[in-house]
């Protein structure tokens, strides 16, 4: 990781991440997470899992929001504050409607991107006076649908927390594994064609050995030049 001016004017200075180095940091997370918890790291992680990672690094976490108001198709909003953690809230209508459970499993592990990876960055601008204030940042990232698996590489803050979920949810070495596992056994090599037999049972897999959507398992799979 090295820090880069921030474009976007958001803050003075950001970090920017090689995608092998985001990879990196969120297998080891995520395995770390499930291996303390468990003794072992088993795939797909639960949904619940999900929610207790983020309750372990952020004060709070509302998976009952109403974000009408924070703008048109807005799913998830971390919530960056002067003197504490940072708190997440989800729009209620995924957590209340099971059908959405993978856009629920995407959005929570988004957020836990902005949580791990940028709460830090906002407080390095932090200036005496913005200690005083109570209410969230201005900066803070609310999360609209689209961008929530593949956002612009133009929004850094976006793309990286797009980018860590997939990481988290399909960590690079489990999925590795799999997808060596399965072009040795059909002799041919990557990268695949998306919309091919094999690109189509690749996607198939990823989405019943990780619980994400079809969506999910070949943005992944294009990320990692496997398609
Ligand atoms: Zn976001």
């Amino acid at each position: 990781m090295k820090y880069v001016p921030d474009k976007t004017g958001r803050f003075l200075k950001r970090p920017h991440y090689e995608p092998t180095e985001l990879d990196g940091e969120c297998d080891a997370i995520i395995r770390g997470f499930l291996k303390a918890k468990y003794g072992d790291a088993k795939f797909p992680i639960s949904t619940d899992d999900l929610t207790c990672l983020i309750e372990q690094d952020a004060s709070d976490l509302d998976l009952y929001a109403d974000l009408s108001k924070e703008g048109p198709d807005i799913q998830g909003v971390t919530d960056f504050y002067p003197k504490s953690k940072p708190g997440v809230r989800i729009d209620r209508r995924l957590s209340e409607n099971p059908s959405y459970e993978n856009r629920l499993r995407t959005t929570l592990t988004h957020e836990y991107g902005h949580v791990r990876f940028h709460d830090y960055v906002w407080k390095l601008d932090l200036k005496p006076a913005d200690m005083l204030a109570e209410v969230p940042s201005k900066v803070s990232p609310k999360c609209n649908r689209g961008a929530i698996l593949n956002a612009a590489a133009t929004d850094w803050m976006e793309w990286q927390a797009g980018y860590i979920s997939g990481a988290l949810l399909m960590p690079v070495s489990v999925l590795m594994k799999l997808f060596s596992d399965y072009t040795k056994e059909k002799s041919i090599f990557a990268p695949i064609y998306a919309e091919s037999e094999h690109g189509q049972a690749c996607r198939r897999m990823l989405m019943e050995s990780f619980k994400v959507s079809d969506e999910a398992a070949k943005v992944r799979l294009l990320k990692l030049n496997l398609l």
